[in-house]
């Protein structure tokens, strides 16, 4: 940050608030994902299908819900009440799963994806709200609440994976709930700072009874528990969830092409650019998913954790590697997009994306790689998986920070936090897809404790991710002047 350009010193202090309670927010959501499937794996004994299956609804459901957080903060609630609400309902469902009881799991998980409804986008729009609409901070304020989310993830990935993986998968889970309760004390605590952003659009009608003598807020906050109880039956059957992601899926497309459709001109356009762009991340996050989920389970089977003499606990390094490459690597990028402007050759944020594909095909292409070299024992090297996560992050450096700046800047003002909502919502239909390719590389069990044979389950996959990514790179980067000029005056 200290080499940043001088465009992006001097942030409104309020960024540092949002800053660390994101940060612990983070904790406790990567925290407890580091352990999920494993967990479901290896302790709760579901076949791997299953745990495929479960992790992917659970991941598309944490994502789909700030449509409606999203929502509810626009209209109702404003970005604050919700966020303090949605960090409520997180920090429950995660001292929840430190439970060992079997009914815990899933509730656990329910209160964790309503609360992130509300969390996530609303504090995300936050930062949105401290710059002015063509404030230039504007982009690298969202570099450094980015870097919050990644110490956090860093952190969480670290001591959960290990606590959870080495010591009690139940401590673990409870770890990340003692920091998700620190966020959210964080962020109560600061909220006054933020003065007039974040409040209720009109808080007399929030508070007015509407029903029985009970206010809207008080709906709101019901209707939102009344969710919890839907999103456990679906779990128990998890084959309804093809149909919701892809009945909300369309529903959203539609919508938004309705809304674009009766906009003068040049907001159609750059919503369109948004839209394109958007359903482009879904693909994104399809591959890029496999971290939290084939890849933790390949982690602990083929790849040689193994380092002067100690065996590192696989989980951990898995999550680690990926936040940790941010953190370096947004340094470079705060660096390089700068110098790559004042040169003018900076690239569009639609090329930004066909980059990101480019760059987790190579990824996924050192994977395979790694496997191609390892076929006698059985393990790929920790080298080889470091280098190949490299990659991958640069792809994400190129996507996800952009992606949020480039919502808050392409809608509408009064469209931003349902936007922001979409934007999340396309992470869940990536996830929600990664689960299903994740479910391609289950391990038949008489293979599991066998690297050797378990090897070419993985590599098999891991190469076809690569090539598709690398395709789909292409076919982006040719439509990127296109979707550039839709954009009209948003660099
Ligand atoms: N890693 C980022 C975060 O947690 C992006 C997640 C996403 O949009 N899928 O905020």
């Amino acid at each position: 940050i200290a080499e940043a350009p001088p465009t992006s010193i001097g942030h409104p202090k309020q960024l540092y608030l949002l800053f660390f309670a994101e940060m612990w927010e983070r904790f406790s959501f990567y925290g407890m994902k580091a352990l999920l499937l494993a967990y479901m794996v290896t302790q709760l004994k579901f076949p791997e299908p299953k745990g495929y299956a479960i992790l992917g609804s659970y991941a598309a459901l944490v994502y789909t819900m700030p449509l409606f957080g999203g929502m509810m903060a626009d209209r109702f609630l404003g970005y604050r009440k919700a966020v303090i609400f949605g960090g409520i309902l997180m920090s429950i469902g995660h001292l929840i799963m430190a439970l060992p009881q079997g009914w815990s799991f899933f509730y656990g998980m329910a209160f964790i994806i309503c609360g992130n409804g509300f969390f996530k986008p609303n504090i995300s729009s936050l930062v949105g709200t401290l710059y002015a609409e063509n404030d230039p901070r504007r982009d690298s304020g969202f570099s450094i609440f980015y870097m919050g989310i990644n110490v956090g993830a860093a952190i969480g990935g670290l001591l959960c994976g290990y606590v959870g993986q080495r010591i009690n998968w139940h401590y673990g889970f409870g770890l990340a709930g003692i920091f998700m309760l620190v966020g959210l004390i964080v962020f109560y605590l600061g909220k006054n700072s933020l003065q007039h952003r974040g409040l209720p659009p009109d808080v007399k009608n929030l508070k007015k009874p509407v029903f029985a003598g009970i206010s809207t807020e008080i709906i709101i906050y019901a209707a939102s528990l009344l969710v919890i109880p839907v999103v456990v039956a679906l779990f128990n059957q998890y084959h309804f969830m093809d149909y919701i992601m892809f009945g909300l899926g369309a529903v959203s497309l539609v919508y938004i092409l309705v809304m674009a459709f009766r906009m003068d001109g040049m907001a159609r356009s750059k919503l369109m650019a948004a839209l394109v762009m958007i359903v482009f991340s879904a693909l994104f996050w399809a591959f890029y998913e496999q971290n939290a989920g084939s890849l933790n389970l390949f982690a602990m089977r083929n790849v040689d954790m193994h380092v002067a003499g100690t065996e590192l606990p696989a989980l951990s390094v898995n999550n680690f590697l990926p936040p940790a490459w941010v953190i370096i690597l947004s340094f470079f990028f705060a660096w390089l997009w700068p110098v790559l402007n004042r040169k003018g050759i900076e690239p569009s944020t639609p090329l930004k994306f066909g980059l990101s594909f480019i760059f987790v095909g190579l990824g996924f292409y050192v994977f395979y790689a790694a496997c191609h070299m390892g076929t006698e024992t059985g393990l790929i090297s920790l080298t080889a998986f470091i280098l190949g996560y490299f990659f991958i992050i640069c792809g994400e450096l190129c996507l996800s920070p952009i992606g949020l700046s480039m919502v808050t800047k392409l809608s509408p003002a009064r469209m931003v936090a349902l936007m922001m909502g979409i934007w999340f919502f396309a992470s869940a239909v990536g996830e929600f897809l990664a689960g299903k390719i994740g479910a391609l590389m289950s391990v038949p069990e008489e293979v599991v404790n066998n690297p050797v044979l378990s090897l070419p389950y993985y590599a098999a996959i891991l190469s076809k991710i690569g090539l598709w990514s690398l395709g789909i790179g292409v076919l982006l980067i040719c439509l990127s002047p296109l979707i550039r000029k839709w954009m009209a005056d948003v660099r």
